[in-house]
């Protein structure tokens, strides 16, 4: 049988918290990762592990070994300067797939041109899923 895939979340706001919160509880192995020492002991028991570093350090990442785990996902979202940096090192490092939220659609350009595999606009994607549900026959929850 396959290994359960292993996933790493950078930076611990409201949407990378519920992203590593909801894997831990899926079953899965979930590392979590902030600079801020703060928001690594909040999260610490929601999650498989947790550690504190800053995403654009490059030995840093390497030192954590981010490119043993299947999926990243880099939730970093007002510094876009540390969101494409922290992008642009992980995808040199051979992450398998590399998931990014962005925080307006030129940021999302950048980050399809320097090779994310999927660019997230959480609260775009949220107001489409929401309408889509309201004009749905059977609304069952959204
Ligand atoms: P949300 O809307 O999901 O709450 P946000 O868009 O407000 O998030 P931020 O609070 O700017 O996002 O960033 C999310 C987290 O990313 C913060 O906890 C912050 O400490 C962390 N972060 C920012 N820069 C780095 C970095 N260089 N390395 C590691 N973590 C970082």
């Amino acid at each position: 049988m396959a290994a359960r895939k292993q996933f790493a979340v950078i930076g611990m706001g409201r949407f990378g918290s519920s992203v590593a919160g909801a894997l831990t509880n899926l079953g899965f192995e979930v590392l979590a990762i902030d600079k801020s020492e703060q928001k690594i002991q909040e999260i610490s028991d929601q999650v498989t592990h947790a550690v504190s570093a800053d995403t654009t350090d490059e030995d840093a990442l390497r030192a954590i070994g981010v490119r043993n785990f299947d999926v990243v996902v880099v939730a970093i979202g007002a510094d876009i300067q540390a969101s494409i940096l922290t992008t642009l090192i992980l995808k040199d490092l051979g992450v398998p797939r590399l998931i990014v939220k962005a925080q307006n659609e030129l940021h999302g350009k950048v980050l399809n041109k320097i090779g994310a595999d999927k660019v997230i606009f959480p609260e775009r994607d949220m107001g489409l899923r929401v309408a889509h549900h309201l004009i749905s026959p059977n609304i069952l929850d959204y």
